[in-house]
């Protein structure tokens, strides 16, 4: 099955096709198409619809969008929705992964419960009729000194708990055990490989 993938990301795309093993993705710029939705949810789920029904209602086939971000416990949830833009307004310009760490980490001097959580929601648009959604998470804390080479965004500075372990620290394919991602993608995957089986049912039969 092809599955177009709502975002204009590289590296999403390669760590969703390792996740979801076996499905052909497309990103609507593999095709020249332009895709820049607004992301206007309140919430992960809300975005990662927007996404996928803003692609679904241009190519009409079988879409997959994602939201992520990070969740402080003692920030109130922040930066939330927001993980990906961290700090932008502030300093009013775009931050790179190690700025926006840091920047959290001087953000959180001092405070004691540092218990956070990574969240991904995934949205699958078969048809019209037929739409899923997934929300995962993944539970940790913010350490006070970011280490390890590994991943990406604020892994050097997220503690998985059930992993025990600094993100960052963590081989690539590990990492897919505990994280957000890997938990939702699986999910996905079952519902994907249930979809391909009931097609290959229903033209056999
Ligand atoms: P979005 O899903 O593209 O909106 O981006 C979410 C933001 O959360 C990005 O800035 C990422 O850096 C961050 N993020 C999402 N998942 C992870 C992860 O597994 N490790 C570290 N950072 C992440």
């Amino acid at each position: 099955m092809k599955l177009y993938f709502a975002s204009g990301n590289e590296h999403k795309k390669k760590e969703m096709s390792r996740l979801l093993g076996g499905y052909t993705l497309i990103l609507p710029k593999d095709e020249g198409i332009e895709f820049d939705p607004a992301e206007t949810g309140n919430d992960f789920i809300s975005n990662a619809v927007i996404k996928a029904e803003a692609l679904y209602s241009i190519v009409h086939q079988p879409v997959i969008a994602d939201d992520s971000g990070l969740m402080v416990k003692a920030l109130g949830g922040q930066p939330g929705i927001h993980t990906a833009r961290y700090g932008e307004e502030e300093k009013g310009r775009k931050l790179s992964d190690k700025e926006k760490y840091m920047l959290l980490l001087e953000n959180m001097e001092g405070i004691e419960d540092r218990s956070a959580v990574f969240v991904t929601a995934l949205c699958l648009i078969l048809s019209d009729e037929r739409r899923y959604i997934i929300q995962e998470s993944c539970e940790g804390r913010i350490v006070e000194k970011p280490s390890g080479v590994n991943g990406f965004g604020y892994d050097p500075v997220f503690f998985i708990n059930e992993a025990n372990m600094i993100s960052a620290e963590l081989p690539e394919g590990d990492k897919d055990i505990y994280s957000h991602r890997g938990k939702a993608a699986r999910l996905m995957k079952m519902l994907l490989d249930k979809e391909e089986g009931y097609g290959k049912e229903r033209t056999e039969n």
